[in-house]
């Protein structure tokens, strides 16, 4: 364990502005760790891989006000694990996952997650999510997942680009959000914007973030 966990959570905790959530990214981060966390102060924890959250869950049972969130792509047939371990799904990436949520939502009978669309503002053929005029086109039949509730739009921008091409592509999202919001679709309405990872969270925030999502800053640099 490093003390310097704890540090690092206060220095943020003294800077971030109070409207912004932090969420602690594990991924590849011990319970230990993430106990660390806790302590000091931290309750939304997010990971990108089902199995690896599951089993670090399992060792932090105790710890019951845990919010989580999943931040990884999702394969349909891991859907259900996310569903029931999950509080917050920011990676809803196509319409074939949005489709398959709304159903075992509906066959389930269970409160619909706090879901999210991943969209990439900017062009990137390596990431997962909707670009922009894609998710426009979605929206109509997304609007007929009469399961989900939208809660907001989460972003990955690519790495080594300009602090300008950064900025638009946050400022793009956020702008975004407010359109489709204009639009009164029944159950979408986008009041959470999660962006923003440690080399750019500054950034994102400037743009409109409601969530960011720190592993390296809060962490170390994860072993490769
Ligand atoms: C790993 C990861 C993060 C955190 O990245 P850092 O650079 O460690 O802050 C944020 N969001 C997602 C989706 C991730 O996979």
């Amino acid at each position: 364990m490093s003390g310097n966990i704890t540090k690092r959570i206060q220095e943020l905790h003294e800077t971030l502005p109070p409207q912004v959530r932090l969420i602690a990214v594990t991924k590849m981060v011990s319970a230990d760790a993430i106990r660390e966390a806790y302590e000091a102060g931290i309750r939304d924890f997010g990971e990108n891989k089902i199995q690896e959250a599951l089993a670090k869950q399992e060792q932090l049972q105790d710890l019951t006000d845990i919010c989580w969130h999943f931040l990884g792509h999702l394969q349909t047939n891991k859907a259900k694990l996310a569903l029931s371990h999950f509080h917050w799904i920011h990676t809803c990436d196509r319409m074939k996952l949005a489709q398959r949520l709304n159903c075992l939502v509906e066959e389930l009978d269970i409160t619909p997650p706090n879901l999210l669309l991943q969209v990439k503002p900017l062009p990137d053929p390596d990431k997962y999510g909707w670009t922009i005029p894609e998710l426009l086109e979605a929206l109509p039949t997304i609007e007929t997942y009469e399961q989900l509730k939208i809660k907001g739009l989460m972003t990955i921008l690519p790495l080594n680009q300009s602090t300008e091409q950064t900025k638009v592509g946050f400022e793009k999202v956020s702008d975004l959000a407010q359109q489709i919001n204009a639009e009164n679709l029944s159950n979408i309405s986008l009041d959470e914007l999660s962006m923003g990872m440690s080399a750019d969270y500054q950034m994102a925030i400037e743009a409109g973030a409601t969530m960011i999502r720190l592993g390296r800053t809060i962490f170390g640099e994860r072993p490769v």
